[in-house]
């Protein structure tokens, strides 16, 4: 086994620092250890400054962003309940299907994939379905590269005493994001995109009315692995109060721990200006090429483009791998062969492989920025 080095500028994962890579080698330690524990502790505290939420229920999740989805939904939902989820790519699609799947009423809230929704749309969703309970949005859609404004939201959806639930996978430590500013109740992000960690924790973090929501519930959560009723006593146990629920996958945790560490070295606010900077440089590139975006409102973490006529959308993706080592992301849904998707995430948002990555895809494509 001899993984390559890539470089990863599809969206995500993302390259991981070695510093990151040298955390995860370190000694196991058993998950009730008191020195296990304090490092776990220490990693609710990074995330909570990451979040900029107070939030005491802030815990990374055992699994991937998708379990961080499900853990929000599960716990927020009960069969019956209405909810208005955002579906305007991929990951509002895979929203609504969990939420249907814990029995909730969806009312969809649909845009066009690329498009992002207005306070007023949301506004109005919520007055022709005033029993909601929850809306669902996600902050930073993935497979369309649109960042979707959330200030003004929480608001909304208080006045009709609901829930904001915020997918964060693609925009924590990478987009502004402030979870105690702009009132989100839930959010769940991931490792692997701007946090530069590899896949396998989900950061998820519950404020005081989803602790209400989940206190007042009539059934039991269904997923017993993702019930955070069991699961806040091993997080937030504190003081020998611990109680082993499933065994927290150790090592994950130590690397976590040091890319939050990394983040915050470098600071959440020069982080972000680190994204938007590498997002601008390479969009002028793109253009330059004749490369345009899809989205109106682009994310700087995610860059969709569209393919240019004629081009051969698996063939330069191959050759991008094959020769320059590099991963970009193919379209997905209805974006399939339109689409690509480059990255520039945490450890990857950097001049040289923005640079790298401009004249590696010119080269493919037979152009130049001086020729076009
Ligand atoms: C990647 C992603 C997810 C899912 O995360 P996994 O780690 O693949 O489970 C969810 N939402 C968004 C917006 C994502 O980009």
């Amino acid at each position: 086994m001899h993984p390559a080095e890539r470089v990863l500028l599809g969206p995500g994962p993302s390259p991981v620092p070695q510093r990151v890579l040298r955390a995860l080698a370190a000694p196991t330690l058993g998950h009730l250890d008191p020195q296990y524990l304090a490092i776990m502790d220490e990693v609710c505290e990074l995330l909570r400054q990451v979040f900029r939420t107070r939030n005491a229920l802030t815990f990374p999740v055992s699994g991937t962003g998708m379990a961080g989805m499900e853990c929000a939904a599960v716990n927020l939902v009960e069969p019956g309940d209405e909810v208005i989820i955002g579906v305007n790519g991929v990951f509002g699609t895979r929203m609504k299907d969990v939420m249907e799947r814990c029995g909730a009423v969806v009312h969809a809230l649909e845009a066009p994939w690329g498009e992002t929704f207005s306070a007023a749309q949301v506004a109005a969703a919520f007055a022709a379905h005033p029993r909601a309970r929850l809306l669902g949005i996600v902050h930073a859609e993935t497979s369309t590269g649109a960042h979707q404004p959330l200030e003004g939201l929480a608001a909304i959806a208080r006045a009709h005493d609901a829930l904001l639930l915020v997918d964060a996978v693609t925009s924590l430590g990478g987009h502004e994001l402030r979870v105690d500013d702009w009132e989100i109740d839930a959010i769940y992000s991931g490792t692997q995109k701007c946090l530069s960690c590899p896949p396998g924790l989900s950061p998820v973090s519950f404020g005081p009315r989803a602790l209400a929501r989940m206190d007042a519930r009539k059934t039991k959560v269904q997923s017993w692995y993702l019930d955070v009723s069991m699961l806040r006593k091993y997080y937030s146990g504190g003081g020998g109060g611990r109680v082993y629920h499933h065994t927290a996958p150790i090592n994950m945790t130590y690397a976590l721990h040091e890319a939050l560490a990394i983040v915050l070295e470098e600071g959440l606010e020069a982080r972000i200006a680190r994204h938007a900077a590498m997002h601008q440089r390479l969009r002028r590139g793109l253009e330059a090429l004749g490369l345009n975006y899809i989205p109106s409102r682009s994310l700087h973490t995610l860059n969709c483009i569209r393919i240019p006529e004629g081009a051969d959308d698996a063939g330069v993706r191959r050759r991008l791998l094959d020769e320059y080592g590099i991963e970009i992301g193919a379209g997905l849904g209805p974006m399939a062969g339109k689409a690509w998707r480059i990255g520039l995430m945490g450890h990857g948002a950097t001049l040289r492989n923005v640079d790298l990555v401009l004249a590696a895809l010119g080269n493919c494509l037979g152009r130049s920025a001086a020729s076009t």
